[in-house]
């Protein structure tokens, strides 16, 4: 959506946004201010660079695979401080959009994304056991139509899961004039920052390492492994490392440049909701408490956590404010905008905080987990998109197969990340989903002028 340029009333606005510290979740989770941890040792058979949760996650796995393997993971803040501690906490049942389009002529995509679907679920129940204390809860997710077109998008949505034999729901406008059409399937949600602590205490248990205000500039081959040095000078040799940094890639050098650009996207968090603005939610949502992603223009997304609704909905391709969590007034007031059509006539509770982050996408919006072809012992575990926390704890095992230098045990992971490696753009299933939606629109249009409601998928 384009920036309304409109200012918010002064008393949401004040202190909102500018000179942001932290995330709501970050600031509820009491994320550390100073930065530095560890002490840096001058060689480890593995570096893992990166603590969020690819980082976090891969060393994990990696422990897992070979509880004896020497792991030193290196956070440039402190861990939790990128994407990973900012995000809506969406564990997405459907974490490989593109796929969509692909299944619709490719029944081995279909079949992709039942496993994918099915691990996500798995690796949310992995987490729930790793951090006891990070909230994985099953949950909806609602894709709710805004008019007619979507509404047929997601009839189009709906077929394709048939044929990948995922379950859903759908909620009709005939049960009531407040509910907008929309798709349900079984998700899980998490608290974003505390399962980023919870797994770096299960890894420090597990013997990783971990040293923060570790910020590495460069990463080069030797002929016995690799020499990583940090941007102060401090340096560090590995047999093999792993590069879980997904969007401040660009800040480290390596010989290569991964096709993946940064892409910014913000949020806020309300005060508590009112009784009858969490009556309306609820209206809204067919009674349940979901994850809502509404299909717009915007691609607004929101859910409640204590009382609050945190709420996103707004990207842009560059960066528009000094700070990696400020967030400019105009992106503050348009945020406010799409809260109140959101909340449609219930009291607006005021937003009470608003942050940053970025995330890193390929053209696919599926990741990159592979060697680097520049650097032969190090391995990228990075692009981790809009969907990036199903994606990152559900393929955490390959890229620690991958760093260890190891075949990939589970069956389904290593089809799951062959189909991602072999995925182009898939233009005739982008068509012909364009075609689908469109020819749904006909038909829905058609029996509308006939007088019916339509029921169908
Ligand atoms: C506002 C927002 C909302 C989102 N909502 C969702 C959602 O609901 N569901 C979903 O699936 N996805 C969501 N995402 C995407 C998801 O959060 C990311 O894809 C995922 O967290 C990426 O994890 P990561 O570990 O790869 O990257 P990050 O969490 O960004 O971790 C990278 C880490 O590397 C560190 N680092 C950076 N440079 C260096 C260096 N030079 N040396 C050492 N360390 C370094 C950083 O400090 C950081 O801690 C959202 C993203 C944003 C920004």
């Amino acid at each position: 959506m384009r920036d309304s340029g409109r200012m918010l009333p002064a008393k949401a606005t004040t202190g909102v946004g500018q000179g942001v510290a932290q995330s709501y979740w970050q600031r509820i989770g009491g994320m550390p201010l100073q930065q530095g941890s560890g002490t840096l040792p001058r060689s480890s058979r593995f570096v893992v660079i990166g603590g969020g949760f690819a980082g976090l996650a891969t060393a994990l796995r990696m422990k897992e695979l070979d509880p004896a393997a020497e792991i030193v993971l290196l956070e440039a803040k402190s861990v939790g401080y990128g994407a990973s501690g900012r995000n809506g906490g969406l564990v997405s049942p459907l974490a490989a959009p593109v796929w969509l389009a692909a299944a619709m002529q490719d029944q081995s995509i279909a079949r992709a994304m039942r496993l994918l679907n099915r691990k996500a679920d798995d690796a949310a129940r992995w987490a729930n056991a790793t951090a006891p204390h990070a909230e994985v809860t099953p949950t909806t997710l609602l894709l709710e139509a805004q008019g007619a077109v979507t509404n047929a998008g997601i009839s189009q949505v709906a077929r394709i899961l048939d044929r990948a034999e995922i379950e859903y729901r759908r909620f009709r406008p005939r049960d009531s004039k407040s509910i907008k059409p929309a798709l349900a399937i079984d998700a899980n949600t998490i608290n974003p920052y505390a399962l980023v602590r919870g797994l770096a205490d299960a890894a420090r248990q597990a013997g990783v390492e971990i040293v923060e205000g570790a910020p590495v500039k460069d990463i080069e081959q030797e002929q016995s492994g690799l020499r990583i040095t940090l941007a102060d000078g401090r340096a560090i040799t590995a047999e093999r490392a792993v590069l879980c940094t997904n969007a401040y890639t660009p800040s480290l050098s390596f010989g290569e440049v991964p096709r993946a650009k940064v892409v910014y996207n913000y949020m806020i968090a309300t005060e508590q909701l009112s009784p009858s603005a969490l009556e309306r939610l609820a209206t809204v949502s067919n009674g349940e408490r979901p994850f809502v992603v509404e299909l717009n223009t915007a691609y607004v997304f929101y859910r409640l956590h204590q009382g609050r609704l945190v709420f996103g909905g707004i990207e842009k391709s560059k960066q528009v404010a000094p700070g990696d969590l400020d967030v400019p007034a105009s992106i503050l007031a348009g945020l406010d905008k799409l809260l109140g059509e959101t909340l449609s006539g219930a009291p607006k509770p005021a937003v009470a905080e608003a942050w940053g982050g970025r995330f890193h996408m390929t053209t696919t919006d599926l990741p990159i987990i592979g060697p680097s072809a520049s650097v032969p012992s190090l391995v990228l575990n990075i692009g981790y998109g809009g969907t990036g926390v199903a994606l990152t704890l559900t393929l955490a095992p390959v890229a620690a197969a991958l760093a260890l230098g190891r075949q990939i045990e589970d069956a389904g992971l290593a089809e799951i990340h062959r189909a991602m490696r072999n995925t182009r753009l898939p233009l005739a299933g982008g068509v012909k989903f364009v075609a689908g939606v469109a020819g749904e629109y006909l038909r829905q249009l058609r029996e509308r002028r006939n007088g019916h409601v339509s029921q169908g998928r």
